[in-house]
């Protein structure tokens, strides 16, 4: 047997997860095998750990911002256009995302939307992720990160990063843009959205004047509570919960809703080259491996002061 590595394990959702010595992963074909540094956790690891998303493969290793080094890069394999694991050598820092492999072949594959392809894998939630010292993915998926980055500081622009700016890039040229909410995706994707000279209106829940002061530090136009109108018509505004009804004339003139989800791959290579420019700057809180369950109770209770980021080796 392989020698075996130290992981956070989900048995069952509800349950904490546990640290046990479990077999370390062997890179198949076109896998990498990577050392993993930090990894970030975010709001669905939540929703996993709690069974709010259906059918996780059990037991699991959550996590899906993944920071580390190749190990080991796996035997080539060959796909129709590429050789698989060629962007990669060993001792290459690479960042592992939620989105670890897709089919390729399914319409929405075949029409750059790989992001919904009806077969595709997750990291940290159909496959393991990265609570754990070591795991193995897909190279194909995989990218190298901006250089000016620390591994802490990277992880979050893994996931709240990328697909807060999937959902950014939605809202087309909107020069006043709403972003309803400023946790760890909104202060990331505000900070893009400053820098391309958008004016910034920020809404928190009522009477939180904390969020509302950091807001307009960072250069918010306006920030205020959900309950409040801003002082001009928006052009687009960005939302991660239920829409209550609404007059059909609101959207008059093909104004449009629409949602965001998971993220392809052209989305990260896109962000990792605007990010550093910016440069966007991440607000972290580290633990270590086996306080997970420390940093997702904190994280549920609302108490973290940046991004958790489990640190895994030094
Ligand atoms: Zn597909
Ligand atoms: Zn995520």
């Amino acid at each position: 047997m392989a020698k075996p590595m130290r992981a956070m394990v989900l048995d069952k959702p509800a349950q904490r997860l546990q640290l046990r010595d479990v077999a370390k992963p062997q890179p198949g074909r076109g896998h990498l095998l990577v050392r993993i540094s930090t990894c970030a956790v975010c709001r669905t690891d939540l929703h996993v750990v709690d069974g709010e998303l259906p059918n996780p493969t059990l037991p699991l290793i959550l996590g899906h911002q993944i920071v580390g080094r190749v190990e080991e890069v796996g035997e080539p394999a060959n796909f129709k256009s590429e050789i698989s694991n060629q962007k990669f050598a060993t001792g290459d820092r690479v960042g592992i995302p939620w989105l670890g492999w897709t089919d390729g072949e399914c319409a929405y594959c075949q029409s750059n939307r790989e992001n919904l392809c009806d077969n595709a894998r997750f990291t940290g939630y159909t496959s393991d992720g990265g609570y754990a010292e070591f795991t193995i993915a897909d190279a194909r998926f995989c990218f190298h990160l901006p250089e000016r980055y620390d591994d802490v500081a990277v992880a979050p622009l893994l996931c709240a990063g990328l697909i807060g700016y999937r959902s950014y890039r939605k809202t087309g040229n909107a020069r006043r843009l709403g972003l309803y909410g400023f946790g760890n995706a909104a202060h990331l994707i505000a900070q893009i959205a400053l820098y391309e000279g958008r004016d910034l209106f920020v809404f928190t829940r009522p009477g939180d004047s904390l969020t509302q002061q950091a807001a307009k530090e960072l250069g918010a136009v306006w920030a205020g509570g959900s309950d409040e109108m801003p002082p001009e018509k928006l052009d687009a505004g960005i939302h991660m919960s239920d829409i209550p009804s609404f007059p059909y004339a609101d959207l008059w003139e093909e104004r449009v809703i629409t949602t965001v989800a998971n993220l392809t791959r052209p989305d990260g290579e896109e962000f990792f080259e605007i990010a550093p420019r910016v440069p966007v700057q991440t607000k972290t809180e580290t633990f270590p491996l086996e306080q997970a369950n420390t940093a997702l109770e904190k994280f549920r209770a609302g108490k973290l002061k940046g991004t958790a980021v489990l640190m895994i080796t030094e």
